[in-house]
């Protein structure tokens, strides 16, 4: 960053520009917002700068400016479009130890004027370092049209009843008033009766917020599914909506957080399979913490909590810091693949029993039933089954499992990016390498994707009806 931005305050202060045509205009524009007084030197200044002259908005000199004109003034504009006229106003300004902006001319300027949004007093400033102007034009644009012109008023109106809000308890209850006001109460009164109504909405807001009992902090364990945000459940997206703080792990999308209430802290507890990771005692820490402060809080873990999230040890440590807590089931892993390759988890006369198994836990690679996964037409959903892959295949293969048994392997299940790979027991370690799996991904072992479905024509499908 080349300049830093700050607001200076110009109420009282001298600003001095010299020039009188469309570069000293286009600065005047700006500098008539301000509270500062202006003088103005030019032997040939534009009519509109003459009209504001009189209307006492400025001082104009009509003359050229010379050392010693203004003395302690904060700011001199050079604003001559002549580089000889502009050299000397800069080194009359250097002399009286102000900072000069020289019009079009960065490289000598020792300040640039931003481009302004202006709903006084909220004021967003933008610069681009001179890199990209239309850039700034078009990002002030934008803004001009998302921000409603009654913020200014809004926020004029609030600072004057910042001592009044101060009744209430520092913290959540007061940033929960304002966020009220700013982005509920204050503009729907503005809209209903003007300044006044905004006034009232004041009081009548502090007087609601008075009588609210103090929000006990609360703890929700949410499912958010396999990624696709359209396979969040209503009651996650309510969750969401209304979380002070949502904790994740790795296996949330982007998508799905974008949701979260826009005030909402976002913190990310990812655990890595094998690799480093914030500790399972740091999560449960964390989560306390935030439920004690009173917060509502929103554990989201990808799929469904209860499977293979380690839910309990946290449940616990809520329970023992005396804290409520719900927990909202998700769509796990296995229910999002077995979908994406058009399979049942069971089938009458194929399996009627179907095991979620985890390829490793706490001890490394996890032992499990072999002798009965290795019958035929066995379906088992393993979950962090890449690593393990070698050992689990090795373990079937010596419980005289079918080397031929159907391995399907769903990486990203339900993203943009999911893929399916096909293939055995026997070939599966040498087909994970070889597709470079890298995502999350659930080996489904004794199920194969459905074979392709022959499409109908229209024509066979109106017969059929
Ligand atoms: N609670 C989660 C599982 C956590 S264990 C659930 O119910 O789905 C993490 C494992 O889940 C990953 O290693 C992977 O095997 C599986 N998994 C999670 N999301 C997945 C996805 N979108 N596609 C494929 N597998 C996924």
């Amino acid at each position: 960053m080349k300049h830093f931005p700050i607001f200076i305050a110009l109420e009282g202060r001298s600003v001095v520009l010299s020039g009188g045509g469309e570069a000293a205009l286009a600065k005047l524009r700006l500098l008539l917002k301000t509270e500062a007084s202006l003088h103005v030197f030019s032997p040939e200044p534009a009519s509109v700068i003459v009209s504001w002259a009189h209307e006492g908005r400025l001082v104009l000199h009509r003359r050229a400016l010379i050392a010693g004109d203004i003395q302690g003034a904060a700011l001199f504009y050079a604003a001559d479009e002549d580089d000889v006229e502009d050299a000397r106003t800069s080194a009359i300004a250097e002399a009286e130890g102000a900072l000069v902006n020289i019009v079009d001319n960065l490289q000598d300027s020792q300040f640039i004027t931003p481009a302004i949004v202006d709903r006084d007093p909220v004021t967003v400033a933008i610069g681009t370092e001179g890199a990209a102007p239309v850039l700034a034009r078009a990002i002030k644009a934008d803004l001009e049209e998302r921000l409603p012109t009654s913020l200014g008023t809004l926020a004029r109106i609030g600072k004057a009843f910042r001592k009044a809000v101060e009744v209430l308890p520092m913290g959540r209850k007061r940033r929960d008033f304002w966020a009220d006001y700013y982005y509920s109460a204050g503009p729907r009164a503005m809209d209903q009766g003007g300044e006044v109504a905004v006034k009232d909405s004041l009081n009548t807001l502090l007087d609601k917020y008075q009588a609210a009992a103090e929000r006990e902090g609360h703890v929700a364990f949410v499912g958010a599914g396999p990624g696709d945000p359209e396979l969040l459940t209503l009651k996650a997206r309510k969750a969401l909506d209304e979380a002070d703080v949502i904790i994740h792990d790795r296996l949330v999308t982007p998508e799905i957080l974008e949701l979260a209430r826009r005030e909402a802290v976002l913190i990310n507890a990812g655990k890595e399979g094998f690799g480093p990771s914030m500790s399972q005692d740091d999560i449960n820490a964390l989560i306390v913490e935030h439920g004690l402060s009173g917060a509502q809080v929103v554990r989201l873990k990808g799929g469904d909590p209860t499977v293979f999230g380690r839910l309990d040890e946290e449940i616990e440590a809520v329970m023992a810091a005396d804290l409520s807590w719900h927990v909202v089931p998700g769509i796990t892993a296995a229910s999002a693949s077995v979908a994406a390759i058009g399979q049942s988890l069971t089938q009458r006369g194929r399996n009627s029993s179907v095991r979620f198994l985890t390829g490793h836990d706490m001890k490394g690679f996890a032992d499990h039933d072999w002798k009965t996964l290795a019958r035929t037409g066995e379906v088992a959903a393993i979950y962090m089954g890449k690593k393990s892959a070698r050992f689990i295949q090795g373990r079937l293969i010596m419980h005289g499992a079918d080397r031929t048994t159907p391995v399907t392997v769903i990486e990203n299940a339900t993203r943009a990016d999911q893929r399916v790979l096909e293939s055995t027991l026997e070939t599966l370690p040498n087909d994970l390498v070889a597709a470079g799996i890298s995502g999350p991904a659930l080996t489904f072992y004794g199920l194969a994707p459905r074979a392709a479905q022959v499409a109908l024509t229209n024509t066979q499908e109106q017969e059929l009806a």
